[in-house]
């Protein structure tokens, strides 16, 4: 754990979030300022800066993110409606916080611009 991490700390329960889904390798909780009626970000326990960070190992983790997020996505009623998954990375996509997170956005047509 990243004791200067906001998402460690939340992994920690030392912050409180709007819990959505946690199990042994991951959690998921909704973002504090959302920008859709459904954003919810899927956060790995264990801290990993970004996907720059990611390797081999860490396949099927991320591959279970993205069908946690499918699941989610069920329950909050967009499966049919649409959603998007968004990683930030770096700089330039204007990732804020260095701990692994994919967004979960839907509930409103979201636009069809990325960047
Ligand atoms: P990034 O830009 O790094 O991809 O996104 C980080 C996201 O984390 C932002 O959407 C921001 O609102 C969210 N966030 C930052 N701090 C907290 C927090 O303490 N609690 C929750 N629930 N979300 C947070
Ligand atoms: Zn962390």
């Amino acid at each position: 754990m990243n004791q200067q991490c906001i998402f460690c700390r939340i992994v920690a329960r030392e912050v409180q979030t709007k819990l959505v889904f946690e199990d042994e390798e991951v959690i998921a909780f909704r973002d504090i300022s959302p920008v859709a009626p459904t954003h919810i970000l899927i956060v790995p326990r264990v801290h990993i800066a970004s996907v720059n960070d990611l390797d081999q190992s860490d396949a099927g983790m991320v591959g279970r993110m993205v069908l946690r997020a499918k699941e989610i996505a069920k329950e909050e009623g967009i499966a049919s409606s649409g959603y998007r998954l968004v990683f930030n990375n770096g700089p330039d996509s204007g990732q804020v916080v260095k701990h692994l997170h994919m967004h979960l956005l839907g509930g409103r047509p979201l636009g069809g611009k990325l960047g």
